[in-house]
């Protein structure tokens, strides 16, 4: 069936430039932003300007040029960041959610980066 991409979702808005973000750091094919209810003193949303749903949308019909300038972002934020534990930063963990399962709630492509505190248990076991 494929991926159908909703342009009224929150980012694609932010993309457009309908709503206001606070930027941390943009390339031609990606932004990134925090998030507007951190869960952690670090909380940065990077997304790739293109209208993909999620990480298995982009990885499959990104063009190389989108998906090179992605993960090169992601690098350089965690740089700006000083959370590398490469460059001796504490660390940090990235999630990409996707459909229901994953309790994907805005459906345009996102990673996280939570840093700045311990992060806690990879998943939380529902009770
Ligand atoms: P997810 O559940 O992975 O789809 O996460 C969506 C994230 O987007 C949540 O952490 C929200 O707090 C965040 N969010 C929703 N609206 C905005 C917004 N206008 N600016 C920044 N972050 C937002």
């Amino acid at each position: 069936m494929g991926y159908s991409y909703d342009d009224q979702n929150i980012f694609a808005k932010i993309l457009r430039g309908e709503i206001p973000c606070n930027k941390v750091h943009e390339t031609e094919h990606s932004l990134a932003f925090t998030d507007i209810a951190p869960k952690a003193p670090h909380h940065v949303l990077v997304i790739p300007k293109g209208a993909y749903v999620c990480y298995d949308h982009f990885a499959q019909e990104a063009s190389d040029a989108e998906i090179v300038d992605y993960t090169r972002a992601v690098g350089e934020i965690c740089a700006k960041l000083g959370v590398s534990p490469g460059d001796g930063g504490a660390g940090y963990r990235m999630i990409y959610n996707a459909g229901d399962d994953g309790l994907q709630e805005v459906p345009h492509l996102h990673v996280h980066i939570l840093a700045g505190r311990n992060i806690g248990p990879l998943v939380v076991t529902p009770t």
